[in-house]
């Protein structure tokens, strides 16, 4: 059985840029190489796991999602990293392109995507964990049986509370988050390896 770490795309991985897939608008958000180099490394499979109403919407299509995707993927291997696998969910239910206006099972809260992913990446829920920027990410991870992971940046809004919507774990410093994970000492990285954005 493999172990993963599931993440959300735009806001956790990626700049918070609401509906976007122009590749010029995608820019990491900080930290995210040496959190994923470090979890690739202690064995986690890398995972994104995104909702994209905007395509139940006719903001962007699967193709324009695709190419922003294969950007995104295309950042991270210019540092050595590499996503395991994307899952998105295209649906919503106030969509206006019939096929993807409804309810489903995928859109974070739920968790459909991820385990759809255990399912086909043979993955052991109870030794993964799901990193977001908001409390339906939180909310995802807790129902497919992970330990969550609030990136806690200001995307989170609301706050609107119940059991499975508690993270494990609340950081706005995505190294921060994979080293407690692959339970690392997160001072001892910072002494031998100094943050760019830090010098
Ligand atoms: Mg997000
Ligand atoms: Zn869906």
């Amino acid at each position: 059985m493999n172990k993963a770490v599931f993440i959300d795309k735009d806001g956790t991985l990626i700049k918070n840029v609401p509906y976007n897939v122009d590749l010029e608008r995608i820019a990491l958000e900080n930290r995210v190489v040496e959190a994923l180099s470090m979890l690739q490394q202690n064995d986690y499979l890398l995972i994104v796991v995104s909702n994209q109403g905007g395509i139940a919407k006719g903001y962007f299509n699967e193709k324009q999602l695709m190419k922003a995707n294969a950007h995104l993927a295309g950042l991270l291997a210019a540092s050595d990293v590499f996503i395991d696998a994307f899952y998105y969910c295209p649906h919503h239910p106030d969509g206006v392109i019939a096929d993807f206006a409804k309810k489903c099972n995928c859109r974070k809260p739920a968790p459909g995507m991820l385990l759809q992913a255990s399912q086909e990446l043979q993955i052991d829920l109870k030794n993964s964990w799901m990193i977001g920027d908001n409390l339906n990410d939180v909310e995802a991870g807790h129902l497919a049986g992970c330990k969550s992971v609030l990136y806690d940046v200001g995307n989170e809004t609301e706050w609107v509370m119940n059991r499975f919507r508690k993270p494990d774990y609340k950081t706005s410093n995505l190294l921060k988050a994979a080293a407690m994970i692959c339970e690392v000492k997160y001072e001892n990285i910072e002494e031998h390896e100094p943050a760019p954005e830090s010098l």
